[in-house]
């Protein structure tokens, strides 16, 4: 855990979230600012900045559990995104795994 860290307080329940799953390793909930309806982050409990920060344990049911938000919610086509690094677009300094939606475009949002 990192004191100042957001989706570490998310965690701790210091900072309200959608959480969508739990488990003993791995946090799951909706994005604030989604780019598409059921936008969710994955995100290991271990606080570590880059996917090379994170021991391997620790990563090992982002993919499951973004997989299982994906059929649990019925979305047959989504991306898959994980930045690491500012240049690579990331702003949160968290590990996270987006699972994004991409709903049929006659559907609206997406
Ligand atoms: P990144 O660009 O670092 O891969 O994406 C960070 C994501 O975290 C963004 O999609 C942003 O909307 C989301 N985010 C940032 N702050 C919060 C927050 O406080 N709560 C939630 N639920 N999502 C957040
Ligand atoms: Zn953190």
């Amino acid at each position: 855990m990192a004191a100042s860290c957001i989706f570490c307080k998310i965690i701790k329940g210091e900072i309200p979230s959608m959480k969508i799953f739990e488990s003993e390793k791995t946090f799951a909930f909706l994005d604030i600012n989604p780019l598409s309806y059921g936008h969710a982050l994955v995100i290991p409990k271990h606080h570590g900045t880059k996917l090379t920060d994170i021991p391997d344990d620790s990563l090992t049911e982002l993919l499951p559990v973004a997989k299982k938000i994906a059929q649990a919610a019925g979305v047959t086509d989504f991306n898959i995104l994980q930045n690491n690094g500012r240049i690579a677009h990331q702003v949160v300094d968290h590990v996270h795994v987006h699972m994004i939606p991409k709903p049929n475009e006659t559907e609206g949002l997406g």
